[in-house]
């Protein structure tokens, strides 16, 4: 294989499902590689990988690496980082995007700091870009701009990587957006053979047995979600939200200030270092919004806030603003809704 100069995206899979992470970087690679103009490549190392690539393929992909061996699944630091490491040296691919999941902020470090090349985590956005290097007037075209908030959210730094390759990112879920391009898509699948990647002492860690814990909640999927921050002032006030939400049919989020307060579990926190989501309803009830609440769920489709500051800040995103005590509000919406949709 020679230099490619691609841009590829590791997916990550389990119980033959590939990531809802790895599906949302494809759309965006997708959009990345046609800017320019080079192919989206995806790679799978696991097990039981026959037909896997049907699940990437619509999402435009030109070509699939498979490295198939039981002892890849489940996931393992030093295996996997040796596929990426050594493929990466063979095909050169110019970007590599991943998961800023368990398994990226492990494998992702590994595999750039073996190849002496950049990572930025957490990625917000992902654009591509010129540069003109300040010191030395030299000038770069169409790297990849890292974009991400930085110093505890007061800024959002762009970060590039001039000179070394490839230029990695890593994204949470839901920060992208899932697009299928072509249902029919039709790109080359190559099979790779694990032994000629990963060396015997590599597999020195097996994995006996395994317990995955599954999320109670799934605020990411719901159309409909009520969140509430501090201005809720307690667990109690919580239950309020609930009952708004059992109503309406949807999932209670919170601000990183209500989890901290213990008013609610940290699954449903939202925002930067929470969970990212886009419903096509989100009530903000006392939330005064701070980038790093609205860095989770700007993307909502229609926001209302209901604050007794008319001057918070989430007010100047929200489609609608009541301005009022939280308690006083919901019970109204709670009750006027179910009197109207009788
Ligand atoms: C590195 C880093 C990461 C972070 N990650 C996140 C994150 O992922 N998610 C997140 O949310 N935050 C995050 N934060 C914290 C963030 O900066 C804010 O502190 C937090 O979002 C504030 O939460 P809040 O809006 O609920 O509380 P506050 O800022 O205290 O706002 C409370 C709001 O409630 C209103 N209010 C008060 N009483 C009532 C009432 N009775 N009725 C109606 N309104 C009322 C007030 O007017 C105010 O607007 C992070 C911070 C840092 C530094």
């Amino acid at each position: 294989m020679t230099d490619n100069n691609n841009l590829i995206v590791y997916c990550e899979y389990e119980d033959g499902k590939v990531a809802d992470v790895s599906l949302e970087l494809l759309t965006k690679g997708r959009v990345l590689a046609d800017r320019l103009g080079v192919k989206l490549e995806a790679v799978i190392i696991g097990d039981k990988l026959a037909d896997i690539e049907k699940q990437v393929l619509p999402y435009g992909v030109d070509t699939v690496y498979k490295v198939e061996d039981k002892r890849l699944y489940p996931y393992t630091s030093n295996p996997h980082s040796a596929v990426l490491i050594n493929l990466f040296k063979e095909i050169k691919p110019q970007i590599c995007l991943m998961g800023a999941t368990c398994i990226g902020r492990d494998l992702g470090p590994r595999v750039s700091s073996c190849l002496h090349s950049g990572l930025t985590a957490d990625c917000t956005a992902l654009e591509i870009g010129d540069h003109k290097d300040p010191k030395t007037g030299k000038e770069y075209t169409d790297l990849l701009y890292q974009i991400r908030p930085a110093f505890g959210g007061n800024i959002v730094a762009t970060i590039v990587n001039p000179d070394c390759r490839p230029q990695m990112a890593t994204v949470r879920e839901g920060v992208m957006k899932k697009e299928i391009k072509d249902a029919d898509y039709k790109g080359e699948i190559i099979n790779l053979d694990a032994d000629k990647y990963v060396k015997p002492e590599d597999f020195v860690v097996e994995i006996i047995d395994r317990h995955i814990e599954k999320s109670k909640t799934n605020i990411k999927n719901s159309p409909i979600i009520v969140a509430g921050g501090y201005g809720v002032g307690s667990k109690e006030g919580f239950d309020l939200l609930f009952d708004l939400a059992n109503t309406l049919g949807g999932e209670v989020g919170a601000s990183r200030a209500a989890v901290d307060a213990g008013f609610v579990e940290h699954d449903r926190q939202i925002g930067q270092t929470g969970v990212t989501v886009r419903p096509k309803l989100y009530i903000a009830c006392g939330i005064s919004g701070q980038i790093q609440h609205i860095a989770g769920m700007q993307e909502s489709s229609i926001i209302i806030s209901i604050n007794n500051d008319p001057n918070a800040p989430i007010n100047t995103i929200a489609d609608y603003v009541i301005t009022g005590n939280v308690e006083d509000i919901v019970p109204k919406l709670i009750k006027y809704y179910k009197k109207n949709s009788k």
